[in-house]
């Protein structure tokens, strides 16, 4: 079974870009558009990892994040945040509201693949 990671992104070129890379190193790849529809898939697909984008008409990644961190059936999910922000204190302030890493824009895309690799091995909190 490979894993399954969800793609929370409003960007249409963002979000066919890191399926893609992610579909060709073996994932089982998701994608939502919004933070409605990330929730919704989340709490369906169970994903082994959410790449949360936090800047999204609708419902924002923040918004998102908490509601499936404050839920006991999605907590233990892993969710990464996805910003093109580049403000300091952004890992703190990510991490302290239950995001489990935190991924700034422009993304490399032959990082990618090799930090899911790693956040999908770490042992869970
Ligand atoms: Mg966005």
């Amino acid at each position: 079974m490979p894993y399954k990671i969800l793609i929370v992104e409003d960007n249409e070129n963002n979000r066919s870009l890191f399926r893609d890379i992610l579909t060709f190193h073996g994932y089982g790849v998701a994608v939502a558009a919004d933070g409605h529809e990330g929730v919704a898939l989340a709490r369906e697909l169970m994903p082994d990892l959410i790449l949360m984008d936090i800047q999204m008409p609708g419902m924002d990644g923040m918004t998102a994040g908490a509601i499936l961190k404050t839920d006991p059936q999605t907590s233990g999910l892993k969710i990464i945040a996805l910003t093109s922000f580049a403000m300091r204190g952004d890992l703190e302030k990510f991490l302290s509201a239950g995001f489990d890493g935190y991924l700034s824009k422009p993304i490399s895309t032959r990082e990618l693949p090799d930090m899911v690799k790693r956040w999908l091995e770490e042992d869970q909190p």
